[in-house]
């Protein structure tokens, strides 16, 4: 199982870091989790497009997560010439976050079809609206599901992905809670995205103090890892970016409640396991 990071930003926009996005690719299946701004020119960068996907998982309808979901499904009907149906998994709302965006391209659609014989009707998306606890199967990976805590955003999703003894957890935005737990125990790698508490304390920018309280920090991510027994811990969507001088100060503060390796991500680290 290979997990690449397609995504490792934030909503600051960062030129070198696409929004949060993370595909997972087992044997011929790929299924990503989330869109953020700028996933499919990194998908491109890993030699992947929309047209392999066997899914896409959503973990909330945060913009940041979502905002490329378009793309992603206009890149996925056109070049599987019409031929290829997208389904989408995410929380309440996504059905219609869905319909909206296929509103919004209503004319790009009109003139497809006008002018490719191939086309004959608008992307197929099938979209299937999950509660967490839900499990199922995508090909042959194992998807289980829990409940994150990101209120005021709700319901939110975190995901557990499974095949043949490897165990990937993408468990989005959250703070630590019995969900994250769930689905992290004993993975091999644990995808989560994070901030630095001890810096954006620093910021006097209320908008920017108002994600302490729905974001895991590093150090709480460590604790997280350790206390269910994961063997590697990835960070992503990292508030505020370090840059690459600023990594191992990142991982030491983790380091020192996480025996286990810790990777800071950057867009298209890719972790294998
Ligand atoms: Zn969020
Ligand atoms: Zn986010």
């Amino acid at each position: 199982m290979d997990v690449v990071l397609t995504g490792t930003g934030s909503p600051l926009p960062d030129p070198n870091r696409a929004g949060p996005s993370t595909l997972v690719r087992a044997g011929k299946t790929c299924i990503l989790i989330d869109a953020g701004r700028g996933v499919v020119m990194r998908m491109a960068g890993a030699g992947l497009f929309p047209s392999f996907l066997a899914a896409v998982l959503v973990t909330h309808l945060h913009s940041d997560h979502i905002c490329a979901l378009n793309d992603v499904i206009t890149t996925h009907w056109v070049m599987s010439q019409g031929s290829a149906t997208l389904t989408v998994y995410g929380p309440a709302g996504i059905a219609q976050f869905v319909e909206r965006q296929m509103a919004a391209l209503e004319a790009d659609i009109g003139y497809r079809i006008e002018h490719h014989d191939q086309l004959t009707e608008g992307p197929k998306v099938d979209v299937i609206e999950i509660e967490a606890g839900d499990s199922f199967q995508v090909n042959d990976i194992t998807v289980s599901t829990a409940p994150t805590e990101h209120s005021p955003a709700r319901p939110t999703i975190g995901f557990r992905l499974e095949h043949e003894g490897s165990v990937a957890a993408i468990v989005g935005d959250t703070l630590p809670c019995d969900g994250v737990d769930t689905l992290a125990s004993n993975a091999d790698v644990y995808v989560q995205t994070v901030i630095r508490r001890d810096l954006v304390e620093l910021v006097p920018i209320e908008m920017l103090q108002d994600i302490l309280d729905y974001h895991s920090g590093v150090i709480e991510a460590a604790q997280t890892g350790a206390r269910v027994g994961v063997k590697q811990i990835v960070f992503t969507h990292m508030v505020p970016a370090p840059s690459p001088d600023q990594y191992s100060e990142w991982v030491a503060r983790a380091a020192e409640h996480f025996d286990g390796e810790i990777v800071l991500g950057e867009d298209l680290t890719t972790i294998t396991i």
